[in-house]
């Protein structure tokens, strides 16, 4: 899971985040809704250890790693801006995070710590890592092109495919969906959702959407002026709203 306690951030004098504490169980997915400016993306990034706090502590599954490095912190993000490798294939792309988990922390990857590096076996195992990451996504016959030679919401799931095989503690998405068209934006909600449930891993899942929010999540935390103001399931954020600006937000259309 994730447990933020009491984070605090200021950009000079403005307090941007005003200790925030916030928990996402093993298994579940919390969306964190607000209006723009509000904080998230910069609690977002303080999560994920490339943003740092002025003060609080972050736990990501059951190390505190307020102090620790982005890679060394057993988290996936997906945000806004994919970056995928230009010249390498899709097959390629999905499978670097578990070439470079091998050379980090091998007793985290217990199929690969087996295996000596390089040889065909080794090959062969995170070929079908990244078939097994690939096909519910419906990339199975795009693995061979690249990058360019795919849709924005093809380049999109091969972000989320490279994102999940490492089968992390934490998974972080920002606005992941905010450059799809409406049609497969709906269609790419379900597909995250599922990947969620199969992986059963604690997803925090920012979005400025509010039926997004509502339909996907387990949770919905509401953050306004770098603030929580309510943590909730969707159910009872829609039907009893902490206060007037919780009502407000979730009731007004985008
Ligand atoms: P949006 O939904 O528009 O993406 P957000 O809720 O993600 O907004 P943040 O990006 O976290 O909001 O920004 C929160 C506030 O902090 C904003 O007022 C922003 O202008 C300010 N801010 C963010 N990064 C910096 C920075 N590096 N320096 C100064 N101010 C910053």
């Amino acid at each position: 899971g994730i447990t933020i306690s009491g984070v605090v951030r200021q950009f000079g004098a403005t307090p941007v985040l005003q200790g925030v504490s916030l928990t996402v169980e093993p298994g579940e997915f919390m969306a964190l809704v607000g209006p723009s400016g509000c904080g998230k993306t910069t609690l977002m990034r303080i999560i994920a250890g490339i943003e740092t706090a002025d003060a609080g502590e972050i736990v990501i599954g059951n190390r505190t790693v307020t102090r620790l490095r982005p890679a060394e912190r057993d988290i996936a993000m997906v945000f806004q801006s994919y970056a995928l490798y230009p010249h390498l294939t899709v097959r390629e792309n999905i499978a670097v995070p578990l070439a470079m988990r091998r050379l980090s922390t091998p007793e985290r990857m217990p199929l690969l710590g087996r295996l000596l590096p390089g040889t065909r076996a080794k090959r062969a195992a995170i070929g079908e890592e990244v078939v097994r990451a690939a096909a519910p996504l419906g990339l199975a016959a795009l693995l061979d092109r690249r990058p360019g030679q795919l849709s924005g919401g093809q380049r999109q799931r091969v972000a989320l495919a490279r994102a999940i095989i490492r089968r992390p503690a934490a998974f972080l998405m920002d606005e992941p969906l905010s450059n799809l068209d409406a049609a497969l934006r709906v269609q790419t909600r379900r597909e995250i959702v599922d990947i969620h449930r199969a992986a059963g891993v604690a997803t925090l899942y920012v979005t400025h959407d509010q039926a997004e929010a509502l339909t996907m999540a387990d949770k919905v935390a509401v953050m306004m002026g770098g603030e929580l103001l309510q943590v909730a399931s969707p159910e009872a954020i829609y039907a009893d709203p902490a206060d007037l600006r919780v009502a407000g937000f979730i009731g007004s259309p985008r």
